[in-house]
């Protein structure tokens, strides 16, 4: 089969390096590089994450992509992981009061039909599992007990390891500054200097309309949303196997880390591209309602930081040819599930680049690629 050149994929996230790896094993390429801006993959939001699977989370043309990626999941490629890469973390989401009732029945509704489906569970099983929670008697639980917690490192790694094992080249500290259209393809200029390319994947993360109209392409409307985390000491002698709780109001959630809890105000403050920072009074706020709802206890934090995520305007990903410059792909808009679905996604890159076309891979998932299309938002 002709050959489809070079490819170059503009950020090295979960969302560049998943497409890179699948575009790479794809064999269709004589070259694909991989562009980092910082000196390190996965600076920005990727190494900022709750490290969460919960199939019953995200916008719904997203969800299939969360399917799409379970075979990765739980049987990564023998070759890039030696270790599993996600274990099974229970989460349960509570209703702390009536006025929350309609939409904690609404989302018992939408995991009625996953795979394993979501249940409502009795207090007082709640409370035997979740001895950090107090629970009321107004209190409604969730429980979905097949989410997994994800090594966001090992599986960036294997993305890595494949691409290189594949051919790949990574840059890093090598921003993409412009990309203008020649011989076909793009003249793409970086900080180290210019590069030629057939195709280019933006897979830029918070910065995805900045790469883009640096690139002469039209903006999707990409809104970055900071999202604040700690982490706290557990005051129990054993808490690795406790659940994640999240409120349904997403006032707050936390979860087991070790001998930590990771903590957020699950806070969606508008941001422009950057280097996230936490801010002391989201933390604040948090640690009161948190000492209202848990028996943490907490006094003082042993670390904190925020991550930017970034959604188009109907929060479903873009992913696909742009419609004016087809050999300028989007890979954007990760929002809050960027790593779950991150096989999925990189695959869908991979096929819609390609072939143009979803592949058989997604015949059981519900896809409709064209709710994911850069298209749908001009
Ligand atoms: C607190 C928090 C909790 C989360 N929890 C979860 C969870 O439990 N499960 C889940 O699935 N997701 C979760 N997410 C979301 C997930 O982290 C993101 O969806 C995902 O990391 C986005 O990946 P990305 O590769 O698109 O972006 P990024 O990781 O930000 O990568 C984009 C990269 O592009 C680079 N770049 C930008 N411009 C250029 C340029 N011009 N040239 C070269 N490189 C460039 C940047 O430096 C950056 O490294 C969470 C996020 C946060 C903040």
């Amino acid at each position: 089969m002709q050959s489809l050149g070079h490819i170059v994929v503009i950020g090295g996230g979960i969302a560049g390096a998943s497409s890179a790896y699948y575009l790479a094993a794809s064999g269709r390429f004589d070259r694909v590089s991989l562009l980092e801006a910082e000196a390190q993959l996965a600076h920005h939001t990727t190494g900022r994450s709750a490290a969460l699977l919960i199939e019953n989370y995200g916008a719904g043309p997203v969800r299939p992509l969360t399917t799409a990626s379970l075979d990765f999941f739980h049987s990564p490629p023998a070759d890039l992981v030696d270790h599993p890469v996600i274990e099974p973390r229970g989460i349960m989401t509570i209703a702390t009061r009536t006025a929350d009732y309609d939409l904690l029945d609404e989302q018992l509704a939408d995991g009625a039909h996953i795979a394993n489906p979501v249940v409502e569970l009795p207090l007082d099983q709640a409370a035997e599992i979740s001895p950090h929670i107090v629970f009321g008697p107004e209190h409604r639980v969730m429980w979905e007990h097949c989410a997994h917690s994800i090594d966001v490192a090992g599986v960036h790694q294997a993305y890595v390891r494949g691409l290189k094992r594949a051919g790949g080249e990574i840059h890093t500290s090598r921003r993409v500054d412009a990309a203008r259209p020649s011989h076909h393809g793009w003249l793409v200029e970086t900080t180290t200097g210019d590069l030629q390319a057939d195709i280019v994947v933006n897979a830029a993360g918070a910065w995805g309309d900045v790469v883009a109209v640096a690139a002469g392409i039209a903006p999707v409307g990409l809104q970055p949303l900071k999202r604040t985390a700690f982490m706290v000491a557990s005051p129990f002698a054993e808490s690795a196997s406790f659940p994640f709780v999240a409120d349904v109001q997403h006032a707050w959630y936390l979860g087991p880390d070790g001998s930590q809890f990771l903590c957020s105000p699950a806070d969606e403050t508008p941001s422009e591209p950057c280097d996230a920072r936490a801010d002391e009074v989201d933390i604040a706020r948090t640690i009161d309602n948190l000492n209202v709802h848990t028996r943490l206890g907490i006094r003082s934090v042993s670390s904190h930081w925020a991550g930017l995520r970034t959604f188009a305007p109907d929060r479903a990903m873009v992913i696909g040819p742009d419609p004016d410059q087809p050999n300028f792909i989007w890979c954007v808009g990760q929002g809050g599930t960027g790593i779950q679905t991150s096989p999925g996604a990189g695959r869908l890159v991979a096929d819609l680049t390609t072939t143009g076309t979803p592949s058989a891979h997604f015949a059981e998932t519900g896809l409709d690629a064209s709710a994911l299309a850069p298209g749908r938002l001009r």
